[in-house]
């Protein structure tokens, strides 16, 4: 907070600060040396080799996006324009016990792992090599990892469909204990999913053993988040509690008609559970969500929009119902002759939605799946979406608020060390957006429309998007879990 004549690599003049801890916004300067935030307050008699003019916007840390898919994304589309045009600095990747890494080379990946996997990418044997590629050839957006449960069972196991025994569990925890050395932040799991669906509680517990010396994360696209959600919240906080690490619940919902309005139960539960444990939860804000091509009724019973079919790639965009009258056949029929593949499934019900996103202790995370020209339009709009459409559209909460759910929450619940908050000494990850423009664009039509109202996007102190276009910049980095990053 100083007046005195310093020189910045880059000044942003005259914003209004929004810092990502829900404190009210203020007016400042932010001045950027060596990748760094080095002051904030009034810098007007300093000099600087850039200078952004903010006068009129509103200045926060770059957007943490909690919930992405972005593993390979980040190596085979390294400059992330559909992350990086949101305002989004920084992915965590690794999730719904999907990961990039460890695999073996030419080895068959079951559907859901496949969907993140093109062929032409090398594989990675150890999480070491994958956080290895990604130092050698940065991504335009910073990246957080974790080891998927998933990935481990293909990569351990002869048949997917049993409990595993005794040594495929010691072998799967030896590679979670590899992943912990590399600096992974956590384990994730996705029980909701063929591939584990069959993995006991207790399976989960003894392969994720490395996490509990380290404190590290595990996060979980839960079994059930229809009929049985409540037994499932259970079954998360159980594991938690064995192994005394935190817990996130990924992308909270309650998903089908019958349960819709559930989360009247489901989020006070989750509070009063936070009294006794570390939880914290994430979600999107859409009524749809996005995932592999499935038959189960639950499912397919409501809209079903094809994102992407390796068969029938000319189906992406369309309707099931559509698709399924056309060849004369059931939707189920439909459905099994469209795989592998993605959709979009209109599952949940506004209210709920809003319940979510309103929870005090909510992150944002896009749940966004980076393959194809049809994606889920949370790929590209999610987090003006929750700024333009939830915060000042609909008042659902402050501007500040919805700044620290997608900012300062975030970065202290996975522990990314410096960042999420606008401080001296962070890292200048670093978004410039018209708070009363800033809008998704992209819809179920057109999904991949970038979002209007952000101005300028900054990683590690470098101008990576800025009116509308991408500078080019690869300035992303590898985030270690905190005692890694610290050591
Ligand atoms: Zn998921």
């Amino acid at each position: 907070m100083s007046n005195d004549s310093s020189h910045f690599d880059l000044l942003i003049r005259g914003g209004t600060v929004i810092d990502g801890t829900k404190a009210p916004r203020f007016e400042a300067d932010v001045g950027i040396t060596d990748g760094r935030i080095a002051a904030i307050g009034d810098l007007s008699g300093s000099t600087a080799g850039q200078t952004l003019d903010a006068a009129g916007r509103i200045v926060a840390p770059g957007f943490i996006d909690s919930h992405t898919h972005d593993d390979q994304a980040v190596l085979s589309q390294s400059q992330m324009p559909f992350k990086i045009s949101q305002g989004v600095t920084t992915v965590v990747a690794g999730n719904c016990g999907i990961s990039a890494a460890p695999l073996r080379p030419g080895m068959d990946l079951p559907m859901p792992l496949s969907l993140l996997e093109s062929p032409a990418e090398g594989r990675f044997t150890t999480f070491a090599a994958y956080l290895d590629a990604l130092r050698a050839t940065p991504s335009s957006v910073n990246v957080a990892a974790m080891v998927g449960h998933s990935t481990l069972r293909a990569v351990t196991m002869s048949d997917l469909d049993r409990p595993a025994s005794e040594a495929e569990i010691a072998a799967m925890q030896s590679l979670v204990e590899e992943a912990m050395q590399a600096g992974a932040i956590g384990l994730s799991t996705g029980t909701f999913y063929p591939p584990a669906v069959k993995a006991t509680t207790e399976e989960i517990i003894e392969v994720a053993r490395p996490l509990t010396a380290r404190k590290a994360l595990y996060v979980t696209h839960m079994r059930d988040e229809g009929d049985r959600v409540m037994e499932a919240l259970e079954e998360t906080f159980h594991i938690g509690r064995a192994l005394d690490v935190p817990v996130v619940v990924s992308h909270h919902k309650v998903q089908n008609a019958q349960n819709h309005g559930r989360t009247r139960v489901t989020l006070p539960f989750i509070k009063e559970s936070m009294q006794h444990q570390c939880i914290s939860l994430d979600c999107y804000p859409y009524t749809a969500g996005s995932t592999m091509i499935r038959t189960d009724r639950g499912m397919i019973d409501g809209r079903v929009l094809i994102a992407s079919s390796v068969p029938h790639p000319e189906c992406a965009g369309r309707d099931l119902q559509d698709i399924a009258a056309e060849w004369g056949v059931s939707r189920e029929e439909a459905a099994i002759r469209l795989q592998p593949g993605s959709a979009i499934y209109f599952m949940m019900d506004e209210d709920d939605v809003q319940r979510v996103l309103a929870f005090d202790e909510t992150m944002i995370g896009s749940d966004g799946i980076p393959v194809g020209d049809k994606p889920h339009p949370r790929l590209w709009g999610t987090f003006p979406r929750v700024l333009g459409h939830y915060a000042r559209d609909i008042g659902l909460f402050p501007l500040e608020t919805a700044v620290w759910k997608m900012t300062g929450l975030t970065a202290r619940n996975f522990g990314l060390h410096e960042r999420g908050t606008l401080k001296p000494g962070h890292h200048a990850d670093v978004v410039i957006f018209d708070a009363a423009t800033v809008r998704d664009a992209a819809n179920y039509e057109t999904p991949t429309r970038p979002a209007e109202g952000i101005d300028a996007v900054i990683v590690n102190g470098a101008i990576t998007w800025q009116h509308g276009r991408h500078s080019g910049a690869g300035n992303g980095q590898v985030i270690l879990r905190k005692d890694k990053e610290v050591a």
